[in-house]
């Protein structure tokens, strides 16, 4: 190593610095690269010093890191919090939106138009997102106490889920559910039309029935996400080291031949080198990045696998807001969560409504298969609004012109649950997408178990991670 120093202008603001040269043995790429060294156990970058740094064309700044996280959506952001929390590893996050969440119109990452209920309410106990929903919900309680993200940070609100019933068959399901909930250990107590309407009187009179689960909860996914980066950050000042390359879409990454490991990763602007694995957390976008690197060993996603399931989310100030007690759902919302062959034929309406701390009205929500269109559609807000008002008759005076509209990109997984594991045939490289309308939801649990997958502490993963597994089909 020599101890020559250099100033690396042209480098990311916030790394710029005075650095001592090293000549890195670590990646083939390094020979003739400069690169800065932080720690022993945090990144290595740099740049090539060539003609074209000198006349200021941009080139490419090599990144070394132990993992590379692709995707700051919630489920990237869960990973690499329990990575820096739970180890000594560095982390590098890479998103192609310059915030996060994303929340530019209809940029459609699903993190930002997330409504924010963390329920277990409209699941089935028998599943595998069950037991996820379940430990991410205690995993949950025991972030809040965390720096950066307490109860304010996330706006978290105890507010009980309602799930409601419009005909008697309706109903019939609710008692049913309130049965098979309550074997799971959920106190759920079923509200018959009386009840239901003494217990949130904002709803129309002809319900039929009620759930109310009060040991759900919810929060704002905005600010979640906000808050999960922030405690990433902090978690910075410790142990390990951690960069986020926000605005920088991965656009190749390069395998090894005979192993099928991924050597590199590559922006417009950086080569990243990951030493000990890459997570691939990109939502909807995931079988775009799996065919990046699929090869005879490692086949890749269909497409069919992970499609984009465009959702819209009305929000409504709080100044034109009925107030309502409780997180509140159709009961024909539970459908969602069945293993099925979606169809691209049909616009899905099913109603939901969650208060938000400021008083704002989060009204949802529409479903469709309609590839990676992010644009407002005005029938389906009509639509939305028009479903919200057969449960919340205050809505009547409310028009489209009056509310925010949210799109995101749901990524829709066919089994009917998150893949959560290896990607086969690539022996660095893990997957963790397909969470649908539950990301905000299940992104703890998700995280841990990614955290243990690439720390190689397989041994404490829970019963149902191989069931998370990725299939190849
Ligand atoms: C209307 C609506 C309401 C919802 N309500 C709820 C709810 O109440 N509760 C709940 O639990 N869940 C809810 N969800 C679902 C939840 O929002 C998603 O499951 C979750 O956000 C998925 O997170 P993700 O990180 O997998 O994907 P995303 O949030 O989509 O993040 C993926 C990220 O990858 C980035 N990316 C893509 N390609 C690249 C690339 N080549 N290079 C770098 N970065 C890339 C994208 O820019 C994006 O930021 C809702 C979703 C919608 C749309």
């Amino acid at each position: 190593m020599s101890d020559i120093c250099v100033t690396t202008s042209g480098c990311s603001a916030d790394y710029l610095r005075r650095v001592k040269v090293q000549k890195s043995q670590h990646s083939p790429a390094a020979r003739g690269f400069i690169h800065i060294a932080k720690a022993p156990r945090g990144y290595i970058f740099g740049r090539r010093l060539t003609k074209q740094l000198q006349c200021g064309i941009p080139c490419t700044e090599d990144v070394e890191v132990d993992v590379a996280i692709v995707g700051a959506g919630v489920i990237g952001l869960c990973t690499a919090y329990s990575l820096l929390r739970s180890t000594n590893l560095s982390v590098a996050l890479i998103e192609a939106n310059r915030q996060v969440p994303a929340t530019t119109p209809h940029c459609g990452a699903a993190t930002g138009a997330g409504q924010g209920y963390i329920w277990l309410a409209h699941r089935d106990p028998s599943s595998i997102a069950w037991q996820l929903a379940a430990e991410s919900q205690s995993l949950w309680q025991e972030l809040l106490q965390r720096p950066h993200l307490g109860a304010g940070d996330v706006e978290w609100q105890s507010s009980g889920s309602l799930l409601l019933a419009r005909e008697s068959v309706e109903a019939e399901q609710l008692q049913a559910r309130q049965e098979r909930l309550r074997g799971a250990g959920i106190a759920a107590q079923y509200l018959d039309e009386g009840a239901l309407h003494a217990e949130e009187p904002a709803l129309h009179s002809s319900m039929a029935g009620g759930l109310l689960v009060s040991s759900d909860s919810q929060l704002n996914g905005r600010a979640a996400a906000k808050a999960l980066l922030a405690a990433c950050q902090s978690l910075h000042a410790g142990a390990s080291a951690f960069r986020t390359l926000l605005g920088h879409p991965v656009v190749d990454m390069a395998t090894d031949g005979s192993s099928g490991a991924i050597q590199s990763i590559a922006t417009r602007e950086h080569r990243i080198w990951p030493r000990e694995g890459i997570v691939i957390a990109t939502g909807a976008w995931t079988p775009h990045l799996a065919r990046m690197i699929s090869s005879a060993q490692a086949p890749g996603l269909a497409d069919s696998d992970i499609q984009p399931r465009k959702g819209h989310l009305l929000e409504l100030p709080a100044s034109l807001a009925p107030a309502i007690k409780h997180g509140l759902m159709e009961i024909g919302y539970a459908k969602h969560y069945q293993r099925s062959e979606a169809s691209a034929e049909d616009t899905d309406i099913t109603f939901t409504a969650t208060q938000s701390a400021s008083g704002s009205l989060l009204l949802g929500s529409s479903r469709e298969l309609c590839g990676f269109d992010g644009k407002p559609d005005h029938a389906v807000i009509q639509a939305i609004l028009e479903r919200a008002r057969s449960f919340l008759p205050a809505l009547h005076h409310v028009s489209a012109a009056d509310v925010d509209v949210r799109i995101g990109l749901r990524p829709y997984s066919r089994r009917g649950m998150p893949h959560v594991g290896r990607l086969p045939g690539c022996p660095n490289a893990f997957v963790a997408a397909g969470h649908e309308g539950s990301g905000l939801t299940l992104g703890p649990a998700t995280g841990e178990l990614m955290c243990r997958l690439v720390a190689a502490a397989e041994e404490v993963l829970p019963a149902y991670a191989a069931a998370l597994q990725l299939e190849i089909q």
